[in-house]
């Protein structure tokens, strides 16, 4: 084969190949830096004196599915008398640290969305630790900087990210889904820094918020954005709901005679999901259990009702529907729902807010999966730069 053929393969910017090995262990490409061409600063194009110069090995895509090709290029340092410096010539194609061109870094960043990084040796011969650190540069070099110009909404957010403890607060666009913003910890002060970066305009276009109301975001939210609306997310307010029921569950099962126990068995997922999503069997055998326990049947019965709220067009009628929930809740005297129906009432607004703006923070629950996956791809999180590149990936990626 000729060289110029692979030339056209292996195309370096100022550089020719002046010769092609083929070896049983891969092939070396060597690269002479074009005669034609002057020296030139690489930062301000004046012509440059010479000054020495250093072989360099970096490495490329295969050729053909073989192993990764080896390429070796004269580093040319020359002195700008313009810029006052020494400087280096290097082909642009090839990262100046990483010894690999950006070709095969994006190549394994892309292979990183798909495959464990552990999997990289055996799939391009690229060690597990390199991988990780081609894949964050790659990210931080093609990733555009977050848009913070024209947000109508905001979904805030905090993540587990280590077993136990360790948690990162996030801020994503409640319209578009894009990760604007993640930082360590859930503290009032995680939220603080991404409000530092917006200017007064870019907070004024902000209209709603969508947070969980037991967190510390909402007294950041009230003292930056003191004209939008809080709206308190659905499915945080289920949940605390399912905890309810739970709660009742537990004690009826406590109070239960020996004939009634075994009606509680197994029953404690059919009590929290929806009707709907049952089995025929599962269903069956929760009607039982109603039949049997009034208690649990009035909670389950106000439980399915309280969703009833995310259905209406108008706040007007939310607030209506709500009021009358907690009025029967109440009276039902059942001690953990009378607290949380007495949150409620002081949550109202936060909660009828959803009608107006129609946000919540489903898509941060859509991180979840995304999250362990990078945990286990990256066998542990090193850096929240990463972890913060690699969900702002996947989110411009679902936008
Ligand atoms: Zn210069």
């Amino acid at each position: 084969m000729k060289i110029k053929n692979f030339q056209a393969m292996y195309p370096f910017e100022g550089y020719v190949i002046e010769s092609v090995n083929c070896h049983s262990v891969g092939i070396q490409i060597k690269l002479r830096r074009d005669a034609r061409r002057a020296l030139r600063c690489p930062d301000c194009e004046a012509g440059m004196a010479f000054n020495r110069e250093r072989e360099i090995t970096a490495y490329d895509l295969s050729c053909g599915g073989g192993p990764v090709v080896e390429i070796r290029y004269p580093s040319i340092q020359g002195y700008c008398s313009c810029c006052g410096s020494y400087k280096t010539i290097r082909p642009k194609e090839i990262h100046p640290r990483r010894k690999a061109t950006w070709r095969l870094m994006r190549f394994v960043s892309l292979l990183a969305r798909f495959v464990p990084m552990s999997a990289m040796m055996s799939l391009v011969e690229v060690p597990a630790a390199t991988a990780w650190r081609y894949d964050k540069d790659v990210l931080e070099a093609d990733l555009p900087q977050p848009d913070l110009d024209g947000i109508e909404s905001l979904l805030v957010d905090e993540k587990a990210v280590r077993r136990g403890h360790g948690y990162v607060t996030l801020v994503l666009n409640g319209d578009t889904g894009e990760l604007l913003h993640l930082h360590e910890g859930k503290k009032k002060a995680s939220l603080e820094v991404f409000f530092e970066r917006l200017s007064d305009e870019q907070k004024a276009s902000i209209k709603a918020v969508c947070i969980d109301r037991s967190g510390a975001y909402r007294a950041v939210i009230e003292e930056q954005l003191p004209d939008a609306e809080i709206v308190f997310d659905k499915f945080h307010l289920l949940q605390n709901l399912g905890k309810v029921v739970d709660k009742v569950r537990c004690e009826e099962n406590r109070r239960a005679s020996l004939e009634e126990v075994p009606l509680f068995i197994g029953q404690r997922f059919n009590l929290l999901r929806h009707p709907e999503n049952l089995t025929e069997k599962n269903s069956a055998s929760l009607d039982k259990l109603l039949a049997a326990n009034e208690t649990l049947h009035r909670v389950y019965l106000l439980k399915d009702q309280f969703r009833l709220v995310w259905t209406y067009q108008m706040p007007g009628w939310a607030r209506r529907q709500l009021k009358g929930w907690i009025e029967m809740a109440r009276e039902t005297g059942i001690e953990p729902l009378v607290r949380f129906a007495k949150g409620v009432e002081r949550d109202i607004e936060q909660i009828v807010s959803w009608c107006k703006h129609r946000i919540t923070n489903g898509r941060i629950e859509g991180f979840n999966s995304i999250i362990s996956r990078v945990l286990f791809k990256a066998r542990g999180i090193r850096s929240i730069d990463y972890l913060f590149l690699k969900l702002r990936q996947e989110s411009l990626l679902q936008t």
